[in-house]
C-alpha cells in the first residue's frame, strides 16, 4: 500500500508498504478516505519529538472504511465508514472510565502522562497513522465512531482532532457568559476554540497571531476580532490590559504551544529567533495578560518540559491553569449533533485537497503556511474515485 514515510526532519515521502495486519483480536484495519495533516504533525516532520522513528507513518485525523476486523470487535463490522479519533484508548482502565481517552493508562507503554496516538512517535506509543491508504486501529470497540448518515467526510475528518480540540479549549477555559476570551494562535485549532467560545456565552473574542491570511481567515470563520501581534507595539499584554479596561482578558487560550518553535527552527532570520521564545511567549502572553483569578486554557502542544514559564505570576494572580489532550470520544455525541444542526462547519476549514500520493508537497505547503494554507487533506487514490 501507498503510505507517508518520515525518512528524517523535513523529509517525508510516500512509498510502498506492507499493509497492515490484525494484531490483535480487539483490532480493526481500516480503508483510509480522507486524512489530515495537523499543525503537531509539523513538530514531528521538524524533527522536535522525541524518538520519531525513520519509517514511520504520521496521521492521527482520519477517516475510512472498516476492512477487516479481528475476532472480539463487536461495535464496527467491514464495510461501517468510521472516523477514528487521535486519542488511541483501551476504554477499560481507571482514565477512560472518567471518560480521559487522551490519558488512556494502556495504550502508550512508554510514557505513563499521554495516552497513545496514531503517528505521533514512540513517545505516544509507536503507532503507525492515516496518512497511507490503510492502517490499523486498536482497541477498535472504543475509538472508532461510524460517522451518521448523510454526513460529509470532509466533516466527519475533522471531528477527529480539530473540533475537540478547539471545543475542549473553550469548555476548559470555563468561559461564563459575556467573558471576554483571548485565542493565542489561529491556526485550526486556535480558529475552532475561537468558533467554540461562542457557544459558551463569550461576549467578546479576540483571535492573535502573527501571520494575516490566517487572522483573515479567522475573522471570517470564527466571527471574531483578529489582531496582529506584530501592531501591538511590542507589547501584547500592555495592548491587552487597553482592551479590557486594564483588567485583562476573562479567560486565555493557548493554541499556539511549540508549534511556533518548531517552524522558527528551520528559519535563519531574526526573526525566528523571538519565534523560538515564541512558543513559550505564547504562554507567557497568556498568564501576563489574563485577568487576576481567571483561567488559561493550553491545547498548544508541549513538550513534557518546557519552557521558563512565569508560575510565580500564575500564583500572585491566582490563576487557574488547565489542560490536556481532547477526550475526543466523550465529546463526540455533542459535536455530531451541532454539526448536523450546522451549528459548527468544520470542513469550512478545509483549504486544501491533496492526493495522498503528493503527501510530501503537502507538508511543504503547510509548513511554509504557502498558499494561504489552512487545513490540508489527503486524499488517497481510493476514495477519489
Ligand atoms: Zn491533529
Ligand atoms: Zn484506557
Amino acid at each position: 500500500m501507498l503510505a507517508m514515510n518520515y525518512r528524517g526532519p523535513l523529509r517525508v515521502r510516500i512509498d510502498e508498504k506492507p499493509m497492515p495486519k490484525i494484531e490483535h483480536p480487539q483490532d480493526a484495519i481500516v480503508r483510509v478516505t480522507r486524512s489530515c495533516i495537523c499543525g503537531s504533525d509539523l513538530h514531528l516532520y521538524n524533527g522536535s519529538v522525541p524518538d520519531t522513528r525513520v519509517g514511520m507513518t504520521f496521521g492521527h485525523e482520519f477517516t475510512g472504511i472498516v476492512e477487516e476486523v479481528g475476532s472480539e470487535v463487536t461495535k464496527i463490522k467491514v464495510g461501517d465508514h468510521v472516523l477514528v479519533p487521535f486519542n488511541i484508548a483501551c476504554g477499560e482502565c481507571v482514565f477512560c472510565k472518567q471518560e480521559m481517552f487522551g490519558n488512556c493508562h494502556e495504550s502508550n507503554p512508554q510514557a505513563t502522562a499521554v495516552g497513545g496516538i496514531f503517528g505521533y512517535s514512540h513517545t505516544a506509543g509507536g503507532y503507525n497513522g492515516g496518512q497511507a491508504e490503510y492502517a490499523r486501529v486498536p482497541y477498535a470497540n472504543v475509538g472508532p465512531t461510524v460517522i451518521p448518515e448523510g454526513m460529509d467526510p470532509d466533516d466527519a475528518v475533522l471531528l477527529t482532532d480539530v473540533v475537540p480540540t478547539g471545543y475542549q479549549a473553550a469548555e476548559m477555559a470555563g468561559i461564563q457568559p459575556g467573558d471576554t476570551v483571548a485565542v493565542f494562535g489561529a491556526g485550526p485549532v486556535g480558529i475552532m476554540a475561537a468558533r467554540c467560545a461562542w457557544l459558551f456565552g463569550a461576549g467578546r473574542v479576540m483571535i492573535i497571531d502573527e501571520i494575516d491570511y490566517r487572522l483573515e481567515f479567522a475573522k471570517n470563520y470564527a466571527q471574531c476580532e483578529a489582531y496582529n501581534f506584530r501592531d501591538m507595539g511590542g507589547d501584547v499584554v500592555q495592548w491587552m490590559k487597553e482592551q479590557t479596561d486594564w483588567l485583562g482578558a476573562d479567560v486565555c487560550i493557548d493554541a499556539v504551544g511549540a508549534e511556533a518553535a518548531g517552524n522558527a527552527m528551520q528559519t535563519i532570520t531574526g526573526r525566528k529567533l523571538f519565534l523560538q521564545a515564541g512558543s513559550a511567549t505564547a504562554l507567557h502572553w497568556a498568564i501576563n495578560s489574563v485577568k487576576k483569578g481567571g483561567i488559561i486554557s493550553i491545547v498548544g502542544v508541549y513538550g513534557p518540559t518546557d519552557n521558563l514559564v512565569p508560575i510565580g505570576n500564575v500564583l500572585n494572580k491566582g490563576l487557574t491553569i488547565r489542560a490536556n489532550q481532547a477526550s475526543v470520544k466523550r465529546l463526540l455525541p455533542r459535536l455530531i449533533e451541532h454539526v448536523q444542526n450546522g451549528v459548527l462547519n468544520p470542513k469550512g476549514l478545509i483549504t486544501h485537497r491533496i492526493p495522498l500520493e503528493e503527501v510530501s508537497e503537502g507538508y511543504r505547503i503547510f509548513s511554509q503556511k504557502l498558499d494561504n494554507c489552512i487545513k490540508p487533506v489527503l486524499i488517497p487514490p481510493s476514495a477519489r474515485m
